[in-house]
């Protein structure tokens, strides 16, 4: 039996790393602690100028929203620093079919909720049932998101107090400007940010973390260090060597083409969603900022070459693309099954990469922060809040890479080998397949998740798997004939409803620009039409 860890309280945090993982973990600690600074915990990020930041990660899920306003920063200024616009869910397109085959062509993901009648009657049976009428899709029967993000207004209106808005909402940003941003907020929370580069990790006896040595300043020392050194991870793999579960076998695209376009004119309308539009081997994302789109094709390997899905891209940009040269990433796919080992926790890159189709890494970097704040190992006890921190990030991320593998193994593509094996039942995980062999015969439940551990409400489970197409045949009694006509007058009052949100909310650029005069001390924004 190996000695018991040694057991010292911890007063100092190191964290390795300034990009979004790096200075989000930061502020998080920063707030949480000093709230509960009985031991006068100190934060310390270090950060290699010359090694950069990823400076990608420009879509989010509404968990952000939360996040920023725990750290403290002010949305106005948010949005303004950081290019930020707002997004309201994915638009995606070509995932069920090829382009040109008859049939939907696309389906919406939408932020909010699906309406519910008061007695937790759920609309999805009577949607099933046709009772919202003939093809009239699932995200466009039960909520009003979709009228609202189609017709280009923003989901909340300049009197809604910060984060909050009739829509539930979360945003696209530059990556580089939100580091920068959280950065400089960081160090107002009292971080101290070392510019120096991490050259060697020094372990003692026991396996932990001594000491991290820079080239600038010397050995930096710690009671809990947090890697978030990217894909380099240089703590808690290089140092640790804690193994890497690829999950490459389940989700295939591995590279990616990025590039900043300019729009046209300067009142080009900005979409509130992210449109993720399916290709031959791989999906892009187009990601409506301030002053540009920001596009990037992620794509598999072993189904195509670079030269190819550099081809496909500027095909789906068109002329805009003359005379850019995209940036070229190579992605390690999956996950480290123990992410906090010893004294050292992974968050952001270090830790895991799942693609970017539902906006999983800053999603994940969110929880990361929060568990280790809440978790805190104040008295160096380390062991067993390293266990439980590993048990529910290892499920989270299995539970985000069944619900990505949802989006593929449901297409009708046949039109490629890419679409072909992502249909292949022995690329879905067994804890996919035991789902969707259910919900052949009943719609999906909140009891088919443990939401603590899930990233993904079960709606949004719901509007990937009937924006597939998904056919669940209905138990005889999941519909009331009593309750039929009641289902029919909300689905009715949605579409109405969202032509009256229509006029309340503003134009979604309009908003945008409103923000950040009032960021800037402007106008008040009250003043949006
Ligand atoms: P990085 O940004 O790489 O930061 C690493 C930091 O470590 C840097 O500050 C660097 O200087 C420092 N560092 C490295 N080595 C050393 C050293 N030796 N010494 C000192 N410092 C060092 N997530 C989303 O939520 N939504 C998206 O839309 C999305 N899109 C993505 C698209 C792509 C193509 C990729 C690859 C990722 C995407 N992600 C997305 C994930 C997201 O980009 C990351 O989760 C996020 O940027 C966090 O990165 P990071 O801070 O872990 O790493």
């Amino acid at each position: 039996m190996s000695a018991p860890d040694p057991v010292v309280p911890v007063t100092e945090v190191l964290i390795g790393g300034g990009g979004t993982a790096g200075w989000l973990t930061a502020c998080f600690l920063a707030r949480t602690l000093a709230a509960r600074d009985a031991q006068g915990v100190r934060v310390t990020l270090v950060e290699s100028p010359e090694v950069g930041i990823i400076g990608v990660g420009e879509g989010t899920f509404p968990s952000i929203r939360g996040t920023l306003s725990n750290i403290g920063i002010d949305e106005a200024r948010f949005i303004k620093e950081c290019s930020a616009t707002f997004k309201q869910g994915v638009h995606f397109r070509h995932w069920v079919r090829a382009p040109g085959e008859p049939g939907a062509d696309h389906y919406f993901h939408p932020f909010s909720q699906p309406s519910q009648r008061p007695g937790g009657f759920e609309l999805l049976p009577y949607w099933l049932n046709g009772d919202a009428g003939p093809g009239v899709p699932f995200a466009q029967a039960v909520t009003m998101q979709k009228r609202i993000a189609d017709a280009s207004h923003a989901p909340k209106r300049a009197h809604d107090a910060d984060y909050l808005g009739p829509m539930n909402y979360a945003y696209h940003f530059d990556a580089g400007r939100f580091a920068a941003l959280l950065a400089e907020h960081g160090r107002a929370l009292g971080v101290r940010h070392v510019q120096a580069k991490v050259e060697r990790v020094e372990l003692d006896g026991a396996g932990a973390i001594a000491a991290v040595h820079t080239q600038e300043q010397g050995a930096l020392r710690a009671g809990l260090y947090v890697d978030c050194t990217g894909f380099h991870a240089r703590l808690i793999g290089d140092a640790l060597g804690a193994p890497f579960k690829s999950v490459q076998d389940v989700l295939f695209v591995d590279r990616a083409l990025a590039l900043q376009v300019p729009y046209p004119a300067p009142d080009t309308p900005i979409p509130s969603y992210t449109i993720s539009t399916a290709h031959e081997a791989g999906w892009t994302w187009d990601i409506g900022l301030q002053d540009r789109r920001g596009i990037g094709y992620v794509y598999s390997s072993r189904h195509t070459d670079d030269a190819r899905a550099e081809q496909v891209l500027r095909e789906y940009i068109g002329p805009q693309a003359q005379g850019l040269r995209p940036r070229r990433l190579e992605l390690q796919v999956g996950y480290r099954e123990t992410q906090w080992v010893k004294n050292c926790v992974a968050v952001g890159l270090s830790g895991g990469f799942l693609e970017p189709l539902e906006s999983s890494g800053i999603g994940l970097i969110e929880t990361a922060a929060y568990l280790i704040g809440f978790l805190f190992p104040y008295d160096g006890a380390m062991a067993p809040t390293a266990r439980l921190f590993n048990d529910l990030m290892r499920e989270r991320y299995a539970r985000i890479v069944d619900f990505i593998k949802l989006h593929y193994c449901l297409t009708r593509r046949t039109d490629s080998r890419f679409w072909i094996d992502n249909a292949d039942p022995a690329t879905i995980p067994a804890t996919l397949r035991d789902k969707l062999a259910m919900w052949r015969s009943r719609p999906p439940h909140r009891l088919d998740f443990v939401t603590d551990l899930e990233m993904y409400p079960p709606s949004s489970w719901q509007y990937v798997l009937y924006g597939m197409e998904f056919a669940t045949g209905l138990r005889p009694g999941a519909v009331d004939p009593a309750r039929i006509e009641e289902a029919r007058r909300e689905f009715g009052m949605i579409a109405q409803m969202a032509g009256r949100a229509q006029a309340d909310l503003p134009l979604h650029r309009a908003m945008v620009e409103q923000m950040c005069r009032k960021a800037a001390g402007g106008r008040s924004s009250r003043q949006v039409a």
